[in-house]
């Protein structure tokens, strides 16, 4: 089903996934609303504050960007920029060459996937083992994360007890207790064994240079502690002015993500080990990514990069829940990655143009959103932008058939028969090969052209 417009993905998810994917999204949903409201007499407020300070932020990324990378570099830190994809690959490549780096050990980092990091170090001869639990499924499985926060959402317990199995990890069982304390099992002697761990990062304080990052399972902070290398690959907007702005960013992140006060593990990174501060890896590199975030400031679209990726957007979303994440066919699914995704692409806008498309505008994604993202605004942009650029739209009728008859009153008369008569025909029918497979993925109700016209008449008789 690669590369295949949305709807018509949706339309062909087997009924298992879907189902998986609505009970998840929708109890978080639920959840994220009842812990927010009843934590605070006004979460829209907080939204708000958040939003000014990351828009500030990224109105002023330049200094704020260089006002970190020096704090960095003041506590240790190796700083590297990555202008695209190849540049952060090649640069946490060479870090581990340097090293002599093999088996490796990673946290989950949506940078990472959408550089296909794995896969290129994989390629290159070293071994890197997703430490997160759901992205460990995922990698066991080659299956591609289809949730920003739960990579395995459209999998039930059934599929993943059946993997465990398949990869010896024990013999079938489904009770998740007994899958995590497999996994825990098996993660165990691997991060021992490891030579360098790799993770991304939530938010770095320009104010003193350390990086949030936040786990529920406490890896990232494994994947950390016994190696003598970490490598944090992060995008340049996730830089924040002060270390008080975690508080609102982090009480925000950790609500509207899961429904928790706060991230399990929430780690506060300085720098490698000092000798005031003797564990933890003896040098620590931040990959800086920008793969086209920069060009994304400069468009008409540059709120979007606000995100701190807590997938709520995904979760509230009418198309997301019964599409799932594989449908958006990037990295970022949902209404998120409808923006983001061919944002991102650069060049190869036309190929996610269709995305901006899979949306009703509700505007569910822009209320729940913890930074307030119009993200309704800017798919609206995005169709302009796809129009402007004469992209053809796979899957949509033409609407210049309808302005056509709807402006004529014979052909509008003539439709309304024609109309009529399609109640009765099989959607394989129709002449249209556009609106054939427009209606190949809809039940429209039964069609009453004309009742108007007739109480109209009826009316001017009486
Ligand atoms: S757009 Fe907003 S709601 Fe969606 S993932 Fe980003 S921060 Fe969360």
């Amino acid at each position: 089903m690669k590369g295949q417009p949305i709807d018509r993905f949706s339309s062909e998810l087997a009924a298992d996934t879907r189902t998986a994917v609505i009970a998840s999204a929708s109890s978080t949903t639920e959840k994220r609303s009842h812990i927010l409201n009843s934590d605070y007499p006004d979460p829209n407020r907080l939204r708000k504050l958040a939003a000014q300070i990351k828009q500030h932020t990224l109105d002023h990324l330049d200094t704020y960007l260089e006002q970190a990378v020096s704090k960095m570099r003041e506590n240790g830190v190796k700083v590297h920029f990555a202008s695209d994809g190849d540049a952060a690959r090649e640069t946490v490549l060479s870090i581990l060459k340097e090293k002599g780096a093999r088996k490796i050990v990673k946290s989950k980092s949506m940078a990472s996937e959408e550089i296909h990091l794995n896969e290129f170090l994989e390629k290159n001869g070293l071994e890197c083992l997703e430490s997160d639990l759901g992205e460990f499924i995922v990698q066991l499985d080659g299956d591609v994360p289809s949730h920003i926060v739960r990579p395995i959402i459209h999998k039930n317990r059934r599929e993943i007890a059946n993997t465990f199995e398949r990869e010896g990890l024990g013999e079938y069982n489904d009770d998740p207790e007994v899958i995590t304390r497999r996994a825990r099992a098996f993660f165990r002697s691997r991060y021992m064994e490891s030579d360098a761990g790799i993770t991304g990062g939530n938010f770095i304080s320009a104010e003193s240079g350390r990086v949030a990052l936040v786990t529920n399972e406490g890896n990232a902070r494994f994947s950390m502690a016994p190696n003598r290398l970490h490598i944090a690959l992060i995008g340049i907007e996730k830089v924040i002015p002060r270390d008080r702005d975690f508080s609102v960013f982090l009480n925000l992140l950790a609500r509207s993500a899961t429904a928790q006060q706060l991230t399990v593990y929430t780690q506060f990174i300085s720098g490698p080990r000092v000798d005031s501060q003797p564990s933890g890896p003896d040098e620590m590199h931040v990959v800086l990514m920008d793969n086209g975030r920069s060009d994304t400031l400069g468009s008409n679209c540059s709120e979007i990069l606000r995100c701190i990726r807590c997938g709520a957007c995904q979760n509230v979303c009418p198309v997301y829940r019964q599409a799932s994440g594989h449908a958006y066919r990037a990295t970022y699914g949902g209404p998120v990655g409808a923006v983001l995704s061919p944002l991102l692409a650069g060049d190869a806008f036309p190929q996610y143009s269709d995305l901006p498309r899979a949306s009703s505008l509700c505007g569910a994604c822009r209320e729940v959103c913890p930074v307030d993202i119009p993200i309704p605004d800017l798919l609206v942009k995005l169709r302009a932008k796809g129009k402007v650029e004469g992209i053809p739209t796979p899957g949509s009728p033409s609407m210049g058939g309808f302005a056509r008859g709807a402006t004529s009153p014979g052909l509008w008369r003539a439709g309304l028969r024609a109309a009529n008569v399609m109640n009765s025909l099989p959607a394989s029918w129709i002449p249209a090969p556009a609106l054939r497979s427009w209606l190949d993925q809809r039940t429209l109700p039964t069609w009453k052209g004309g009742e108007f016209r007739r109480w109209m008449k009826e009316r001017r008789k009486a």
